[in-house]
């Protein structure tokens, strides 16, 4: 990520009459809110390390990252189906089958079976198809969203604002600018958001059906004219050579989904993620608005939550009440 991504330090947000209306400096904010990790802080005292980049870039950055000799990856392999041996049958030590998890792949193999299996493939989940009897139905939200991406290495934001995000308001649309590290080598891509309150029902199709990239660049482009944004916004708009657009749809988020047989109720408001030796992570668990720039940090949070509760349990044969209060 150092070596890759675009270290970000400011987040400027002003309406497009030039009223600033907030100016953060990421890393008093974040030293303000909580401990900072010492691999955080920047050995050269200049803040911390936080970053924007591409997100083939950030998944590539993470593959590169896995422990060749723990983990295999099979980048083109889809799971179909999984059983759930444990939530099943109590826990026994007897039997010819170890209790676990089996995975079923489209490929027709089978493998497990697996003490616990972490599902985080993503917002239409698979996994969470099979565990979850009544899956969340998704609600228009009004809200519209079009990305334009700029080609590599080509600058339209002002000087010196590549490791600022910057925020734009206007009546009825807020619009983003960012530079995004985008490849080994130091390369940068410039992108720029507008969204906008427009309900989908008003718009043939939903998401990008019906949309060439030229429509929803002009699109986008008289959007930011009519509200007088500021003429890198535009250039920015003009030069990108990737856009698309996407409607926001969101569940109830209290909605208590039953999950397996230890779905809990405190209040109505509380969801188990986990089918037996199951857990749901990131967007397959809880997906965010794409503009909220939140999703895969809090995927990657949940990650770093869920493998610290894991290394609580005893190595060697996982007993299931020590995984369940692990998961708990
Ligand atoms: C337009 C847009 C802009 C966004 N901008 C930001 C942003 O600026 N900042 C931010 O933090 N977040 C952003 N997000 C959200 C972010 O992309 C997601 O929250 C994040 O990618 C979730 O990570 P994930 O690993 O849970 O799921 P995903 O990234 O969706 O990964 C799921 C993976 O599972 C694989 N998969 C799916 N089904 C199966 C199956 N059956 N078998 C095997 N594999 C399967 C998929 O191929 C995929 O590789 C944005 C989202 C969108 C749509």
């Amino acid at each position: 990520m150092r070596a890759t991504g675009q270290e970000c330090k400011r987040v400027l947000s002003r309406t497009v009459d030039g009223e600033t209306l907030l100016d953060i400096d990421i890393a008093e904010v974040v030293k303000r809110f909580g401990v900072v990790s010492q691999d955080l802080i920047r050995k050269d005292g200049a803040g911390l390390h936080s970053f924007t980049i591409m997100r083939d870039e950030l998944q590539r950055v993470l593959i590169e990252a896995l422990p060749k000799d723990l983990v295999e990856f099979h980048p083109s392999t889809t799971l179909q189906d999984l059983t759930d041996s444990t939530a099943a049958d109590e826990y026994t030590d007897e039997g010819n089958q170890a209790p676990g998890v089996m995975c079923k792949f489209e490929d027709g193999r089978t493998m497990g079976p697996y003490d616990l299996v972490v599902a985080a493939d993503g917002i239409n989940s698979a996994v969470r198809q099979v565990c979850i009897s009544e899956q969340p139905k998704s609600k228009d939200s009004g809200i519209r969203i079009q990305f334009g991406v700029g080609p590599e290495g080509v600058r339209t934001r002002p000087e010196g604002s590549e490791g600022e995000l910057h925020q734009w308001f206007a009546d009825g649309l807020y619009m983003l600018t960012g530079t995004y590290g985008a490849g080994p080598e130091g390369e940068r891509r410039e992108m720029v958001v507008a969204v906008f309150a427009e309900p989908a029902a008003t718009i043939e199709g939903n998401e990008n059906a019906n949309w060439e990239v030229s429509e929803v660049q002009d699109d986008c482009k008289r959007r930011m004219t009519q509200v007088g944004a500021p003429q890198s916004v535009i250039d920015l708009v003009n030069g990108s050579e990737r856009f698309f657009e996407v409607a926001v749809r969101y569940c109830d988020p209290f909605q208590p989904w039953g999950v397996g047989g230890f779905a809990q109720q405190d209040g109505g408001r509380t969801r188990r993620f986990r089918a037996g030796h199951v857990v749901l992570l990131g967007d397959a668990a809880h997906a965010m608005p794409p503009f909220l720039g939140q999703g895969a940090n809090q995927a990657i949070q949940d990650a770093f939550c869920l493998a610290e509760q894991l290394r609580q349990v005893d190595q060697g044969v996982l007993m299931k009440q020590t995984m369940e209060s692990a998961l708990q």
